[in-house]
């Protein structure tokens, strides 16, 4: 296991990206959609230094296996709460790599009509997309290599680390 972004890295950028989503909603009300699980700490993280006031709801789907993979098929274990049409909509995503799933997700929520929708992911694996589907925040691009810890995890674990680490093949259990 070696650290890729540090507490201190991660903390900084999250302020950053805050400061740059206050910006953009300024006296505006945005609903933020986090995806669970792994969305969770950069979540919290990132609402307690806004300046505006959001409301805060959470989607889980579930990942896809290699069968549903190539069709983008992502199925939907947890709805929002709220109705969004018109609204200002902000997806809370920990990392994207090939973006089959907030392509999904992004479909399902532009099907509601809401007043705008944005994307803001902590992780950009760039090189991994399958599918075109812009980000409008990120928070650091990183190489293909498996990472887990703030939210992501190996097998449900490794979540509440407070860095970022990756993990080569063999902790991966990668054959
Ligand atoms: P995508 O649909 O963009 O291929 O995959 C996005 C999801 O795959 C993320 O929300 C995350 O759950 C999972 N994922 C992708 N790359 C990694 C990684 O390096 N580590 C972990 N723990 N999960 C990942």
């Amino acid at each position: 296991m070696e650290v890729l972004l540090t507490e201190e890295e991660i903390q900084k950028r999250v302020r950053e990206m805050a400061a740059e989503i206050s910006r953009d909603y300024q006296g505006r009300s945005p609903i933020l959609v986090g995806i669970l699980r792994g969305s969770f700490l950069f979540l919290s993280d990132l609402v307690k230094q806004l300046t505006i006031n959001p409301e805060i709801d959470f989607m889980s789907v579930s990942s896809y296996n290699n069968l549903t993979r190539s069709s983008g098929v992502v199925r939907l274990l947890k709805d929002l709460e709220r109705d969004i049409s018109n609204e200002d909509v902000v997806i809370i995503e920990d990392i994207v790599d090939s973006g089959l799933t907030l392509s999904y997700i992004k479909r399902m929520l532009m099907a509601r009509l809401p007043r705008s929708l944005r994307i803001c992911a902590l992780l950009d694996k760039r090189e991994r997309r399958e599918v075109d589907i812009a980000i409008d925040y990120v928070g650091f691009v990183i190489s293909n290599k498996f990472v887990i810890g703030y939210g992501l995890d190996l097998a449900q674990k490794y979540r509440n680390l407070p860095y970022v680490a990756t993990l080569d093949e063999s902790e991966a259990g990668v054959p």
